[in-house]
């Protein structure tokens, strides 16, 4: 299953059949299998993967994700999606993913340091050259980083570190930086509206959905409503997020904050300016599509909305900011992570803001000049932008004719 679909994208672009062979399918998959005797676990044999999509642009960049539901084809659908976000935000990455099917949750912590080790092991060709960077994904975290690293060392064999082993001061926050960021440009363009003062609804609050909502609360949006897996909270004057923050690390979710008890079926059918889905994929669909109430939906988590809830949504007239512009201040963030590796120098954290800034501000007006020249959704915008880099960049390197 392709990120996009070529022959809607056509319709608009001309992309040269060259161009649609070479990003139709990825350039290497890796398949192997790490094999270790642990103690209390005994032999552990789990299947691995490394996956590089595109990497006309840069060297392969993606995360590792460790699950047991991790196989070769997720692994190849997700190192897409990297190629048209690093193509899209204009950095020097191409797109790669790995993956180890485990679940890390049973991994008592000293095998899963193993295990990473092993990897790096098997790797170290894709490692050492470059070729491919890892970052933390889904059931990885910053430490397992700092282990890759303390295996190749070199800092730039690597993202999403430790700041105090080598990583950025910003790059933890740096999604859901970018995710508020995107949200005010987007309120001011399509809505016409400044965010101060406009009631936003985020479904999720994790990583993304914490960081969005403090970034918007601090930008003057009125975060009206947040839910996650154990339920949700609202309050039409606005929650506060860091007394919801910390009702959620002690109870380990926002159900019973301050404020009114709401359902996560009900935050997505709230009248809202704004609703940021930021938790998992395929919350808005053929199903309750149309009852969505907001005016603008903004796509921090990947993939949130089924193709029968866009469908819907833009019948109704209510835009969508895709994952791939809304959700890669985090690849931004790696890139800034990377440079600092490979020159040595320090990092502040508004730098790294300053830089997702300036990323995404710059795709987003690329995007939204698709959008008014060509009539098309902002998805299919974004896709364009993000292919005519690749076109381009494949022109460059001589591996599609000029
Ligand atoms: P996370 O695990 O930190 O948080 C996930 C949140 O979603 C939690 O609050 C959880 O309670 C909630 N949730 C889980 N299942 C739910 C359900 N069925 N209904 C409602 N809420 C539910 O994850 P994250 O890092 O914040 O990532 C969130 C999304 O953003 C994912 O789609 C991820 O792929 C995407 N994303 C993350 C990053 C990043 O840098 N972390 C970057 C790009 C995209």
């Amino acid at each position: 299953m392709s990120v996009v679909n070529f022959a809607q994208l056509k319709t608009v672009v001309d992309l040269p059949p060259e161009a649609e062979r070479l990003l139709a399918k990825p350039e290497k998959e890796i398949h192997f299998s790490l094999n270790l005797l642990l103690h209390p676990l005994g032999l552990v044999e789990a299947d691995a993967y490394v996956v590089y999509h595109n990497t006309a642009r840069g060297p392969a960049k993606g995360g590792l994700r460790i699950w047991p539901s991790v196989t070769l084809a997720h692994t190849r659908d997700l190192a897409e999606l990297m190629t048209w976000k690093t193509a899209l935000v204009g950095i020097p990455f191409g797109g790669g993913k790995s993956g180890i099917a485990l679940d890390p949750r049973s991994l008592p912590a000293a095998n899963k340091t193993a295990i990473i080790k092993e990897y790096v092991h098997m790797l170290w060709a894709e490692l050492h050259s470059g070729a491919y960077v890892p970052a933390p994904d889904l059931g990885s975290t910053p430490s397992d980083m700092a282990v890759i690293y303390g295996e190749t060392h070199l800092l730039e064999s690597v993202t999403g570190k430790p700041p105090r082993v080598g990583g950025l001061p910003g790059r933890r926050e740096a999604t859901g930086y970018g995710v508020a960021h995107i949200t005010c440009l987007a309120c001011q363009e399509i809505l016409g509206q400044p965010i101060a003062g406009r009631r936003v609804a985020v479904q999720g609050f994790g990583n993304v959905g914490e960081w969005t909502c403090r970034f918007l609360e601090e930008r003057g949006a009125r975060v009206v409503a947040v839910s996650d897996i154990t339920g949700g909270v609202c309050t039409e004057k606005g929650l506060g997020i860091e007394a919801l923050a910390s009702h959620a690390r002690h109870t380990g979710g926002v159900a019973g904050g301050e404020g009114d008890a709401i359902t996560n079926e009900e935050l997505l059918a709230l009248e809202v300016e704004v609703l940021i889905p930021a938790a998992v994929e395929d919350v808005i669909t053929g199903q309750n599509a149309n009852r969505v109430r907001a005016r603008l939906v903004i796509e921090a988590a990947n993939k949130p909305i089924t193709s029968e809830g866009e469908a819907m949504l833009q019948q109704r007239g209510i835009p969508v900011v895709p994952d791939i512009l809304a959700n890669s201040g985090g690849v931004i963030a790696s890139y800034v992570e990377w440079r600092q590796a490979k020159s040595g120098a320090m990092t502040r954290a508004e730098e790294t803001y300053q830089t997702v800034a300036e990323q995404l501000g710059h795709a987003f007006g690329r995007v939204r000049a698709v959008v008014a020249q060509r009539h098309v959704t902002d998805r299919l915008a974004a896709q364009v932008v993000a292919a005519e880099e690749l076109i381009a960049t494949m022109r460059d390197r001589g591996w599609i004719p000029g």
